[in-house]
């Protein structure tokens, strides 16, 4: 077995004669003598060897053993226990599942010292419900203690990031563009690396002192290119709007036509709204689903493509629930002789996982948010054909952005390594389990589904058939512990703050580890506020039943 062992002055006589009476494959970090030194040095390298991974085990000895046990927890995934008896030691590891061993020397018999070492290594983690539950509450209170420094720094803020933690933990989120990241990413994105600035691109940078933000970047952009099998990928936009707009700025000029779906048809508001800069820049041509079927009519799009002749034909959107036919697209944009473009914010984690198929081998660009079902830090991605990569990057730098957020570049990296791992796929495709169950059972209590039910992660229903708004849906539910948003249907003939719909999501629910079963329930749920929508008791009642479901699956 690999074991880590450092000690202090204090210690090191015991840590020796430790070494000597036991067999294993020791890594020594120090002390080398009885000489005067400072324990939290040797306990941070005996932790980060454990935190690395490089050895299953850690020991660290000084004269009580406190001082190497409170070093030692400082870091994340180390459980360091101190142990006076051999009976400490097997419940240390059995209940607790400690992995590093904390021995003071002082009144501690040598044969003593030895029996604690033998019972910590060979005793094996109890998997007990009530330990193992124990451990997870453990595992849980890294929720509070990542950010627990702020408690004393800004207690304002500590208290603002408390609150959004408790709310994760109790309710019940259905907000389609939303999602719950790892640990991971949160703590790559709140690392060093946003000390940095970083004007350029890895290799080629303005300032000096990139070399550890350009191994970031570089990987993010390996890793986003393998994941999605890109040519190129350009991951400095800081949202999915600006990687939108470094399309447009490479691509074409102000005044050129862009045919886009209608923002209250589910487009977005960079793909033309005229509030936007899109829509003041660009001359925008909506396209519409149809009345009938609620879906994109693509022999109609293709009409109007060639009458238009718009120079990007733009197709994603933020609550369209049905797939996109990207070959269809392609085909179209071929006949048109235009750019296509997609921006896939909102299926992209979708696409990683295999659950929707890609756009990248028939798109030139392919544009994104990370932090949709995606499930990384909040930004977007580029990706495109290589015959548009230097275009593109000098559209993002110097074209619309200065430094990049090489913090949250760094976290999009760990979300793309994610997507690599198998169980992902089987994430991807859970989300779109986890929504038809929910659209089902809403639709069979008699709502109104637009197109008439869901191939993605979101689906529409049409409150006002029920004789609702969607924004006294959404309140309803909101009180009810279950939050979705108000949302503009096709041919709406509500106002946009108002709406006829509400859009409901299930890539945060399936992130917390729900299946169908708790994916239907909640649509009974819906179901049953929206039937009685200004019962309060109900709504109270839901709550507390949502609280209950939240707290058998943990966000991370
Ligand atoms: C969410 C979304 C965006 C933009 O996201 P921001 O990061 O908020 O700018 C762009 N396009 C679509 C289709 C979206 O749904």
């Amino acid at each position: 077995m690999k074991i880590a062992i450092a000690s202090d002055h204090g210690g090191f006589d015991l840590k020796e004669c430790l070494k000597a009476a036991f067999a294993a494959e020791w890594t020594d970090f120090g002390c080398d003598g009885p000489g005067s030194c400072d324990y939290p040095d040797y306990a941070v390298a005996v932790a980060e060897a454990v935190a690395l991974g490089e050895v299953e085990l850690g020991v660290l000895v000084c004269t009580n053993g406190m001082g190497m046990s409170v070093a030692a927890n400082r870091f994340h995934n180390v459980r360091a226990a101190l142990c006076r008896t051999a009976a400490d030691a097997k419940q240390a590891r059995a209940h607790v599942g400690a992995n590093v061993l904390c021995l003071g020397a002082v009144n501690q018999p040598k044969e003593v010292a030895q029996e604690i070492l033998e019972t910590f290594v060979g005793t094996a983690l109890s998997d007990e419900e009530r330990h193992a539950r124990r451990r997870a509450k453990v595992e849980r209170a890294r929720r509070l203690s990542d950010f627990s420094g702020l408690a004393k720094d800004d207690p304002e803020i500590y208290t603002a990031i408390k609150a959004q933690v408790l709310q994760e933990d109790t309710e019940i989120n259905l907000i389609a563009s939303e999602n719950t990241s790892s640990r991971a990413v949160r703590l790559a994105a709140g690392s060093v690396l946003m000390n940095k600035y970083a004007e350029g691109y890895p290799g080629k940078r303005w300032y000096s002192g990139c070399l550890p933000v350009d191994a970031a970047e570089e990987l993010a952009r390996r890793r986003a290119c393998e994941l999605f099998g890109a040519d190129h990928a350009n991951v400095q936009p800081h949202c999915g709007s600006s990687a939108n707009m470094a399309v447009y700025f490479a691509t074409i000029n102000p005044g050129d036509t862009i045919l886009s779906l209608s923002l209250d048809q589910g487009g977005h508001l960079s793909h033309g709204s005229p509030v936007n800069f899109s829509g003041k820049l660009y001359n925008i041509v909506p396209y519409t689903v149809s009345r009938e079927t609620e879906r994109i009519d693509y022999d109609a799009l293709e009409r109007q493509a060639l009458e238009v002749k718009p120079k990007i034909l733009l197709s994603g959107a933020s609550a369209y629930p049905r797939a996109l036919d990207f070959r269809r697209i392609r085909e179209i944009c071929d006949k048109a002789g235009c750019i296509m473009m997609v921006d896939m914010a909102h299926i992209a984690g979708l696409v990683a996982g295999g659950a929707h198929e890609s756009p990248v081998p028939y798109a030139d660009f392919v544009t994104s948010t990370t932090h949709k079902t995606l499930r990384g830090p909040r930004g977007g991605l580029i990706l495109c054909k290589e015959k548009w990569a230097k275009a593109i990057d000098k559209a993002v730098f110097p074209g619309m952005q200065g430094g990049p957020l090489e913090n949250i570049i760094a976290a999009k990296a760990v979300c793309f390594r994610e997507w690599m791992q198998p169980e992902m796929k089987d994430y991807a495709a859970q989300v779109v389990k986890n929504c038809k169950a929910m659209c089902k059972a809403v639709q069979d209590r008699g709502f109104r589904i637009v197109s008439g039910g869901t191939d993605n992660h979101l689906f529409l229903v049409d409150v006002k058939a029920s004789g609702l708004t969607g924004k006294e849906a959404a309140a309803a539910l909101d009180n009810a512990g279950i939050v979705v948003n108000k949302n503009t249907i096709p041919y709406d003939t509500e106002s946009p703050f108002v709406t006829s719909g509400i859009r409901v999501g299930t890539a945060s629910i399936t992130t917390r580890g729900m299946k169908e079963e708790e994916a239907a329930l909640i649509g009974t749920w819906i179901a049953d506020i929206l039937a009685d929508i200004s019962n309060t008791a109900l709504q109270a009642e839901v709550k507390a039943k949502a609280k209950a479901l939240t707290a058998r699956f943990p966000v991370p």
